[in-house]
């Protein structure tokens, strides 16, 4: 059983690196049309272009559940809750906490949520597809924490 704990921890940190990899090298590579407007937005609609990430994701996390349910990859299942909670984390920390899609959280003022919150605004000051920094989200570098 505490293999698919272990399997669960694993990939969730394991998004984390995705969440990187994609940021940098996709939505501000070859899929920057689709990521551009939460960079500068050209619209007036709740969601964003740059949800796709989210629900391609989501139907990965669906896909590695289905695998299990239909006995065919016992792991499956601790693979797609993995990436479930990350998706989950990443939505609370990214869309609700940062961007406050929702008004919720927006006192919350302890050291991480203020460096978590600091480096990702650098993210935000390109405006444009190059130059970008700081692609990832819930590992923060140390010198945001500075101060
Ligand atoms: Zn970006
Ligand atoms: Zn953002």
């Amino acid at each position: 059983m505490w293999i698919h704990f272990l399997v669960f921890i694993v990939t969730f940190c394991f998004m984390e690196f995705m969440a990187w990899f994609s940021h940098k090298y996709i939505m501000h590579g070859f899929l920057w049309s689709l990521h551009a407007d939460h960079h500068k937005k050209d619209h007036d609609s709740w969601f964003e272009r740059n949800d796709a990430f989210f629900i391609f994701y989501a139907v990965v996390s669906i896909g590695c559940f289905l695998l299990w349910q239909k006995n065919i990859l016992e792991i499956g299942l601790a693979i797609g809750l993995g990436i479930f909670a990350y998706g989950l984390a990443y939505f609370l920390v990214h869309d609700i906490f940062i961007h406050q899609r929702f008004k919720l959280f927006r006192n919350a003022n302890n050291r991480y949520a203020k460096a978590v919150r600091r480096a990702h605004k650098m993210h935000h000051k390109h405006i444009g597809k190059e130059d970008g920094e700081c692609f990832g989200m819930l590992i923060v570098p140390l010198k945001y924490f500075k101060k």
